[in-house]
């Protein structure tokens, strides 16, 4: 058993309320019984419309929304794992988000967002740490000096670049990275792209790419999910997928690639 994550029938629903007491009216369904398996080392993407569930589901993985059905991390499920455990998950699981404007805390300098989760976690001393940064930095290509400066100094890709050295930071095992690229311009997307090739080499990773963009996925993943209505479409490696859509929908998404 070399599965690195297991999600056995998730569904989840979010309240909808209305009218002037805001009371409960009715629910979305916003994931409804997905299941997949992630194996140790694999790169795998998470595609559909927006609105299909992929955020629902990376949050629900996390243990970080209530949720129905079972996730499971190298064999436990999260709803059995005792308090030391959760907080070992919360450091080797960690996430990316797509806006690198409203992802990092323009009032912290690099140094600082860099080493907050070592903080929260009480990991090294002041001098590990700067030198723990130092590494960061270097591993995401950004130069020593960008520790002292602010997020506004920074360009998109070099924000994201950022956020990918603060993910790191906790050595992670397995990243989500939802629309990590998608607010970027082509080349700096091809930039951070590569960047998230090499780092999945050096450092073992495995992803999960959660993308509304199929020719994100065609670069970086090995395995493809679909996802849409917050059910799984298709699943396959990404020849398959590529070369053989089962859906329409896929098609769709495919024939999307060309639209500018
Ligand atoms: P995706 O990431 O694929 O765009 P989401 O997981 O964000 O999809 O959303 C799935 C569905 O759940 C959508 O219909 C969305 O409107 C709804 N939804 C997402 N977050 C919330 C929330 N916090 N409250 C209510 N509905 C939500
Ligand atoms: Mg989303």
């Amino acid at each position: 058993m070399n599965n690195l994550l297991e999600v056995k029938n998730l569904c989840v629903t979010y309240p909808i309320f209305g009218g002037v007491l805001k009371k409960k009216i009715g629910e979305v369904r916003a994931v409804d019984k997905l299941s997949f398996e992630i194996k140790k080392g694999e790169a795998v993407g998470l595609v559909g419309e927006s609105g299909s569930g992929k955020t629902t589901t990376a949050l629900s993985c996390l243990g970080l929304i209530p949720m129905q059905g079972e996730i499971i991390w190298e064999g436990i499920s999260i709803e059995t794992m005792q308090i030391k455990m959760r907080k070992e998950l919360s450091r080797r699981m960690q996430i990316v988000f797509q806006d690198p404007y409203s992802s990092l805390d323009p009032r912290m300098n690099v140094y600082d967002i860099v080493t907050e989760g070592l903080r929260a976690h009480r990991i090294g001393g002041r001098e590990d740490r700067r030198k723990k940064a130092e590494e960061l930095l270097d591993k995401v290509r950004l130069t020593k000096d960008s520790l002292d400066k602010y997020p506004h100094e920074f360009s998109g890709g070099q924000r994201q670049r950022i956020a990918i050295a603060r993910a790191l930071a906790l050595e992670p095992k397995f990243i989500f990275l939802d629309e990590a690229v998608s607010s970027l311009d082509l080349l700096i997307q091809a930039q951070i792209l590569n960047l998230l090739y090499e780092l999945r080499a050096e450092l073992n990773l495995t992803y999960l790419f959660i993308t509304h963009d199929l020719s994100i996925v065609e670069y970086l993943c090995d395995r493809v999910i679909v996802m849409k209505g917050g059910k799984k479409e298709e699943e396959g490696n990404i020849e398959k997928i590529f070369d053989s859509p089962e859906t329409e929908y896929t098609a769709k998404l495919l024939e999307a690639r060309y639209a500018i």
